[in-house]
């Protein structure tokens, strides 16, 4: 099996794909080694580390490899059955630069992308009440009410990817939003503007 990305969302599909048993679990990373000792020169200590050496997951099995790239994944019939990948430098995803000459393949029946959130669904929910989006496709709300009146947004779909205490946070910041509006809202004179 062949995983597609290093970060967070890649060693849960790492890890998973062990504890049921899958045979080999290979991880390829576009980003490259990480430095001895875990720290990147703009994350000295006590920062938290940007990445690390290892994980729960590698500790757990598997392999990853820096500095790959899939370029494509081949199918027999209806299975997978290969991932074609190279070598790549470059430290952001912007200035990767493939490595002549590197490229490979490695056999795999199932291949997990985990790539990277990049913003919530519009189909559906999003686009059925024509909320704006930012320029990153989350759903634009500054201070939690988004363009249409009475909607409200917060966590993953406002901010993007983030962890679960931030969304914990943002749910009850505009939890505070939505009771000041419904308390503005009860405290008018009747007839008024919802
Ligand atoms: C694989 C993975 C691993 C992660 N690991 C970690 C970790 O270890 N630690 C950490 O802190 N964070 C982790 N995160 C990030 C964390 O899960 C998110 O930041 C957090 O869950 C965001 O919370 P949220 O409430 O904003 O969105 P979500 O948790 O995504 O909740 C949104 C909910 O809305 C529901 N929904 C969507 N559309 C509709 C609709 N139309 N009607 C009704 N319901 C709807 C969805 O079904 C979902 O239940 C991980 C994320 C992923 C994907």
């Amino acid at each position: 099996m062949v995983v597609i990305g290093g970060g967070d969302t890649g060693m849960d599909c790492l890890s998973s794909a062990n504890r049921e048993g899958a045979e080999s679990v290979l991880m390829l990373d576009v980003y490259g080694t990480v430095p001895e000792g875990g720290r990147y020169a703009d994350t000295p200590w006590p920062q938290a580390p940007r990445r690390t050496e290892t994980t729960y997951a590698l500790d757990e099995g598997g392999e990853r490899r820096f500095g790959t790239q899939v370029t494509l994944l081949e199918g027999e019939g209806r299975r997978l059955a290969r991932a074609h990948a190279r070598q790549v430098e470059g430290s952001s995803s912007r200035d990767l630069q493939p490595v002549p000459g590197s490229e490979f393949m490695e056999e795999a029946e199932l291949c997990l992308v985990a790539i990277g959130f990049t913003h919530p669904a519009h189909d559906g929910l999003i686009s059925d009440l024509g909320l704006d989006l930012d320029a990153r496709g989350n759903v634009r709300a500054k201070a939690f009410a988004t363009s249409r009146d009475g909607v409200y947004a917060a966590g993953d779909a406002r901010v993007g990817q983030s962890l679960i205490v931030n969304a914990i946070a943002d749910g009850r910041r505009a939890a505070r939003m939505v009771d000041r509006r419904l308390r503005e809202f009860a405290a008018a004179p009747e007839g008024a503007a919802a």
